[in-house]
């Protein structure tokens, strides 16, 4: 048993520590499981080991740099290793590294929850914490359910959401998301029950084309979803208990950019029939669109809604799922009479990552980020429209710092079957041109930490269009 001062030596690290990058590599092969990963394509194929990163940049272990285009999974916001973050981080684990959240409190979650509620919409109230995009949804989804069956709404037993959606890899998660590559249909026994809703893509993001036109193809559009989806609310409402969406972008579905004015339309239907409306903004949070939530674009405020990635501005897991008084008031009441929300995970509020949010989101006012975040989706939008030319690119598109194309084979205009493998084919190519970028299914994108330098953004649209299929 370890007591007193007798520390335990990290040995098992050290050994790993003393091998050289291959032996490391060959270790993580026979024994890590990655991620979204079919494993035997590291054997010809082995993970990148990464030793650094700063600012936008990611070091590699054979001494490459390259300009991190996916802002790690969506999450990098000040770039890597900001200092700023890097000293609340250590000033914070030296304090209070973890306390249970439950019976407690620390001044990290207070902190935080006056920054981030200073920040929404007023309606946004109730601070829930979690760990990461998919808990925050799992979250949404178990309260607004359980709020409706204490309002004693016990027929609304289904889930809204929208074709293509992707909110996370838990159960809950993938039962309202839609995505074949997420394995949606194998899960299916184990899944909630989901209504679907369609909406159409937004001609306004396209880089090319005419403008007028444009216009006039997005307002057909949205008259004629905006039917639809009054018409699916009248058949099916009365048994949603939430309705769940990626507001103006389906991130993993490919990057599919649909109009806010439809976000209208969802609220005002929610409220017509009763259901709550639940904001996945977990990707879009943060200014990712130019705005500080992207649902602001359309002015409207949901009844929940669920926040992770740029929180933290990159550095750790934390997610927070905000309701309303009026969804928190359904669970009030005595103790012992069953109306609480039990929920809670191990590591709810960490204070580390709490005062990692905290000093990030002053960061955020400080640097004045959505003003930098401006002339970023300015310089990426015409950067992109530069390379919306190339024989292998289709649809090119962009919303704030997000610019997105279909990749096509540039000799038949054709999508390449998922054997050829060319998404790991340009991947490769990129990095040799000091350029992240990892296509989802045919869909090519950058996300670039939302404050890079506007010549890097430049050059990483080049180094781009150097690697793309020719
Ligand atoms: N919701 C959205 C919109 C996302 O884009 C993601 C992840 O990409 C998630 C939820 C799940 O987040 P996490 O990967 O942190 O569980």
């Amino acid at each position: 048993m370890l007591c007193g001062k007798r520390r335990l030596l990290p040995t098992y690290n050290r050994a790993v520590d003393n091998r050289s990058w291959p032996e490391r590599i060959d270790f993580d092969r026979r024994h890590i499981w990655h991620p979204f990963t079919q494993m035997k394509e590291h054997e010809t194929a082995p993970p990148l080991a990464v030793v650094g990163g700063s600012g936008v940049d990611l070091v590699l272990a054979d001494g490459r740099t390259i300009f991190d285009g996916t802002a790690s999974w969506w999450t990098s916001l000040h770039g890597h290793c900001p200092p700023r973050l890097v000293a609340a981080l250590a000033r914070q684990a030296a304090a209070l590294d973890h306390a249970m959240f439950a019976g407690f409190t620390h001044a990290p979650a207070i902190d935080l929850t006056a920054r981030l509620t200073e920040r929404l919409p007023k309606a946004l109230s109730r601070i829930f914490f979690s760990d990461n995009g998919s808990t925050s949804v799992e979250v949404a989804l178990k309260m607004t359910f359980q709020a409706a069956f204490q309002r004693g709404e016990r027929q609304r037993t289904k889930i809204g959401a929208l074709r293509g959606a992707y909110h996370g890899d838990t159960l809950g998660a993938v039962g309202v998301g839609e995505l074949e590559n997420f394995m949606t249909s194998v899960f299916a026994p184990l899944l909630l029950r989901c209504e679907r809703a369609e909406v159409p893509s937004d001609p306004r993001r396209l880089v090319t084309g005419d403008r007028d036109g444009h216009d006039a193809e997005a307002h057909a559009r949205i008259e004629s979803a905006a039917r639809a989806l009054e018409l699916y609310f009248d058949t099916c409402g009365a048994q949603l208990a939430a309705f769940v969406c990626e507001p103006l972008v389906q991130g993993a579905g490919g990057m599919f950019m649909w109009p806010p004015e439809l976000l209208r339309t969802l609220r005002a239907q929610c409220t017509a029939h009763g259901v709550s409306l639940i904001f996945d903004e977990v990707m879009t949070g943060f200014g990712r669109t130019g705005t500080f939530l992207a649902s602001e674009q359309a002015g409207v405020v949901p009844d929940v809604l669920c926040l992770s990635k740029m929180l933290t501005g990159g550095l750790l897991p934390l997610a927070v799922t905000c309701a309303t008084d009026a969804l928190f008031d359904d669970f009030w009441g005595e103790p012992g009479d069953g109306r609480a929300f039990l929920h809670g995970h191990s590591y709810t509020a960490n204070p580390i990552a709490c005062a990692v949010a905290a000093e990030s989101l002053a960061l955020f006012e400080e640097t004045r980020v959505l003003e930098h975040a401006a002339a970023l989706a300015t310089t990426l939008r015409a950067a992109w429209r530069t390379l919306a030319a190339h024989p292998a690119l289709r649809d090119a598109r962009t919303l704030g710092a997000i610019a997105a194309a279909r990749l096509v084979d540039p000799r038949t205009g054709h999508p390449y079957s998922a054997s050829q493998r060319e998404g790991l084919a340009l991947h490769l190519r990129a990095l040799d041109e000091g350029l992240l970028v990892r296509p989802i299914g045919d869909c090519v994108y950058l996300v670039p930490p939302l404050t890079a330098p506007l010549d890097r953004v430049d050059a990483a649209v080049a180094a781009l269009g150097r690697a793309l299929p020719s």
